[in-house]
């Protein structure tokens, strides 16, 4: 954004370690809570272990009610752990109360004031310091200005857009110079398209300011695109933590090959193992084998769950080239989603896969529904699954 003066944050120093390494941004250490309501206790999150450093865009990615807004709440002081600890550049802030941790919330439902203008809304907080006035309106230009609302300052909020409200509120959370921001679902409210754009200048926000932002949702589109790293959660644990290539590419649980694209499941039992590859057998002709499948554990004999990508499948009339892995099926399904075609495909062990195959300007339809095909392929995009690490969703009875 040309033009626009970047507004100064809190970069202060971030404090390093004894030995000399900076001081994550946010650590949880053996964090859990649990809730006791009426119908006994309930285990939003346990043993989470986190550590995010400064500056890192990072996702709590997971279904409904797997933590991931109480985990947020915890770091920003409106919930406290029932077990373990939270440290804020260092300093374990459990206790702390929210107004005095140096980070700020940005809530779905933006909780504007909405007899206020756009410009008393971000100012509210610096007010309330009694920050001088001349000041205050420096910073709360230069806010309108890295959220582009510029000229919309006299506004009410009712006569914004639901994006732009969005920008307000991120404004008025950026002014106090948090040195970290934690979102609970911002964009949750918009359409698909409006949605889109504000991930972009969600990023583009974040980079020019350059502090941490922690990001709740249950997108997983959203969280793939935006983020540095992500955590996958489940059941109130952390199943996966990585980089969006690392998780996508290499999902670690079935929960997480589920949850994150498109899941094609498989299962099959371990002829026999070559090293580190299992052979999987599943039926006469057909060849699977899965080069990393040591990694989870697998042995002769076992029940193997696998995934493949559905783009890193083709489909073929006949047999496929050996060294490919291969199964056989039948198209149940084809769905033209314009760019690319989505086939749907029972193989011959009952499994269903989907298979994604892009619309290039020379593509012919490859196969009709009810054709017999060869799916097939490259044996290291045979993905093997560990089992989840997550207990069930816990509500015992009180004792
Ligand atoms: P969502 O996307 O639906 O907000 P979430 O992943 O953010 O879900 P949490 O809101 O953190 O999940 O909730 C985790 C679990 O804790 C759920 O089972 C929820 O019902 C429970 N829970 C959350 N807050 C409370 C509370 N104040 N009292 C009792 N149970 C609660």
């Amino acid at each position: 954004m040309d033009g626009v003066k970047t507004p100064e944050l809190t970069r202060t120093d971030p404090g390093t370690a004894p030995d000399g390494q900076p001081v994550p941004a946010i650590e949880l250490v053996g964090i859990a809570k649990r809730f006791h309501s009426r119908r006994g206790v309930v285990a939003a999150v346990e043993q989470v272990d986190l550590t995010i450093g400064e500056g890192e865009f990072f996702s709590l990615l997971g279904p409904s009610g797997c933590g991931k807004t109480t985990t947020l709440r915890m770091i920003g002081g409106f919930e406290e752990p029932t077990e373990g600890q939270i440290l804020l550049y260092g300093k374990d802030v459990v206790g702390v109360p929210p107004n005095h941790r140096d980070v700020n919330m940005v809530f779905q439902s933006y909780a504007l004031f909405p007899h206020m203008s756009v410009f008393d809304n971000v100012a509210f907080g610096l007010r309330r310091k009694s920050v001088d006035g001349t000041e205050v309106k420096r910073r709360v230009d230069d806010m309108l200005d890295l959220v582009q609302l510029e000229g919309k300052s006299d506004r009410r909020p009712r006569e914004l857009s639901g994006g732009q409200q969005q920008r307000v509120a991120l404004a008025r959370a950026l002014v106090n110079r948090p040195r970290a921001l934690l979102l609970d679902e911002p964009l949750a409210a918009l359409d698909l398209k409006l949605r889109q754009a504000m991930q972009i200048e969600l990023k583009r926000i974040q980079r020019e300011v350059g502090i941490t932002f922690i990001f709740v949702t249950h997108d997983q589109n959203e969280a793939l695109t935006m983020s540095d790293r992500l955590v996958v959660m489940n059941a109130g644990r952390i199943e996966q933590l990585g980089a969006p290539r690392e998780v996508y590419e290499r999902p670690r649980t079935r929960f997480v090959a589920g949850f994150i694209g498109t899941s094609n499941l498989l299962t099959g039992t371990v002829a026999s193992m070559d090293g580190s590859t299992a052979v999987i057998d599943t039926g006469a002709d057909e060849e699977l084998t899965a080069p990393e499948a040591a990694s989870v554990g697998a042995e002769a004999g076992q029940t193997l769950d696998m995934t493949v990508r559905p783009e890193k499948i083709l489909i073929t009339p006949d047999r496929p080239a050996a060294g490919r892995c291969a199964i056989r099926g039948r198209v149940s399904e084809i769905v033209y989603l314009g760019t690319s075609t989505q086939y749907a495909v029972k193989t011959t062990d009952g499994s269903d896969l989907l298979v994604f195959l892009q619309n290039a300007s020379d593509s012919r339809d490859i196969a009709e529904r009810g054709q017999d095909v060869w799916l097939s392929w490259r044996p290291e995009h045979t993905l093997p699954l560990a089992p989840s690490t997550a207990a069930p969703a816990t509500e015992e009875e009180d004792a």
